[in-house]
């Protein structure tokens, strides 16, 4: 038995870990696309690094496309088995993945074919099967699985697996995205049985986030001094599922208390009104404080002053618009969809400000314009950068290093034969390796790209 890390290996996007199990068995852990890692974005989602046809199932954690997001190139190239994830998963990865298609066909500046299109997506959305949280299912011969819940998107699940015969077998457990222990909408991560070997993700192995509800006051005053003291306009890239709606959730809190000022809040994104309306069905993924606010409140996504944009001609024309506003717009790190045309038409004008609502890798556009980078190109135009560009703490959807390790818990390091480290630049990860060696879980691995590792099925311990 095997795993190799396909993606994900000592950078924060393109998921895929692949296990291999005796009787030619191959099990996908996600199927992740590669994003904002510049030049190099492209090629290393051309190729996977194994075969897709040898691909036997699929198990998917979260609608993330740095996650599902080449799901429709693993069938276009040959996989044709099941692809497991949860209801909510599979509503919020049908929006995603047709976006991802449109985006890649009709966003050619970087004069590539797309990976994949929309006639792949509808044939991949076929082979999806729905998972509950919390229940064992039997997905081959000798390989049980279970979801639980992470507390990181509607819908997101860390992956168990428990494989081999009574004689043999073993027991494997990836966190997939780990949500915060304070998460503004969803409740924390559940436990889960204890597990032999453990992937865990390490975001932010090396951080500890700022105390909850920070963000609602760094988002009041970024709208205060841009829009009402210079007269300029909020531009704030967020990642349409989930990172969107938590803005949404913060404006709406702020309207509820009476300090939201007075100006237009475009959130200029179809796939955010529609991931929206999805996540407002999941209701019992919910938080407590959350299910006490619904109670008063029946759309706490929705407030005074707020307009969606979904045609895209009214997103064109909204670059036109001059007078104090707030611009919610996709992708997060700014490297792809609509936000890239309100960043640079807006990003030269000093009353303006820039703001960066989630993660940027280094080689992102946001990473890069927050490290202080003082021109900006698009298409053929290098622009100088005036505006503000500032990052929100506090936003994020990945747990700190202490939310990490509480998830870890319930785990029993002595019975731990092995943690692999993903989803992580590599300085958080020698950090998180240190603490959870601290903690006891020996050995701790951080995988480089393509790496292969053996795993041990082990004799199991009879019960009388
Ligand atoms: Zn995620």
């Amino acid at each position: 038995m095997e795993i190799a890390f396909h993606g994900a290996a000592r950078t924060v996007t393109g998921s895929k870990h692949l296990l291999k199990l005796p009787g030619n068995l191959n099990i996908l852990l996600d199927c992740g696309m590669f994003q904002g890692l510049g030049r190099r974005t492209y090629s290393l989602n051309s190729d996977f690094g194994f075969d897709p046809k040898d691909v036997s199932v699929v198990l998917l954690s979260h609608a993330h496309i740095d996650h599902s997001g080449l799901l429709p190139k693993l069938v276009k190239e040959g996989f044709n088995g099941k692809i497991y994830c949860t209801a909510a998963t599979l509503e919020l990865a049908e929006i995603l993945l047709y976006d991802s298609a449109s985006i890649q066909e009709h966003d050619k500046t970087e004069g590539h074919d797309p990976l994949y299109t929309s006639e792949d997506v509808k044939l991949t959305l076929e082979s999806f099967q729905i998972i509950g949280y919390d229940e064992w299912i039997m997905i081959e011969k000798n390989v049980k699985v279970m979801y639980t819940p992470t507390g990181h998107l509607v819908g997101s699940a860390a992956i168990h697996l428990e494989i081999g015969s009574s004689e043999d077998r073993t027991t494997l457990s990836y966190s997939a995205d780990i949500g915060r222990a304070h998460h503004p909408l969803l409740k924390p991560a559940s436990e889960f049985p204890r597990s032999e070997y453990l992937i865990v993700e390490s975001t932010y192995g090396d951080k500890h986030h700022p105390l909850p509800g920070s963000a609602v006051d760094l988002l009041l005053q970024q709208i205060e001094r841009t829009c009402i003291q210079q007269k300029g306009q909020l531009i704030i890239a967020a990642f349409s599922v989930g990172r969107t709606q938590e803005l949404l959730f913060i404006l709406n809190q702020l309207e509820l208390e009476k300090r939201l000022p007075a100006i237009p809040y475009f959130v200029d994104s179809p796939l955010g009104a529609r991931a929206t309306r999805v996540m407002k069905k999941y209701t019992d993924e919910f938080n407590d404080s959350l299910q006490k606010i619904l109670l008063i409140d029946d759309d706490p996504f929705s407030f005074e002053g707020l307009k969606w944009v979904v045609e895209s001609e009214d997103s064109k024309r909204l670059v036109d618009y001059s007078e104090p506003c707030v611009i919610i717009a996709s992708s997060g790190t700014g490297d792809a969809g609509r936000i890239r045309h309100h960043i640079h038409h807006k990003i030269g004008d000093a009353a303006n400000t820039v703001l960066f609502s989630g993660y940027c890798g280094p080689e992102s556009t946001g990473g890069q314009l927050l490290a202080g980078q003082k021109t900006i190109e698009y298409g053929k135009d290098i622009i100088d950068v005036r505006a503000s560009v500032v990052q929100l703490p506090g936003m994020s959807a990945h747990g700190d290093c202490d939310d990490i390790c509480s998830f870890l818990k319930c785990q029993d390091p002595s019975a731990v034969r092995g943690v692999f480290l993903v989803h992580g630049e590599y300085s958080a990860q020698l950090s998180l390796a240190q603490k959870l060696k601290n903690k006891d879980f020996y050995p701790v691995h951080i995988p480089e790209p393509h790496e292969h590792f053996s795993l041990k099925l082990s004799k199991s311990i009879k019960v009388a």
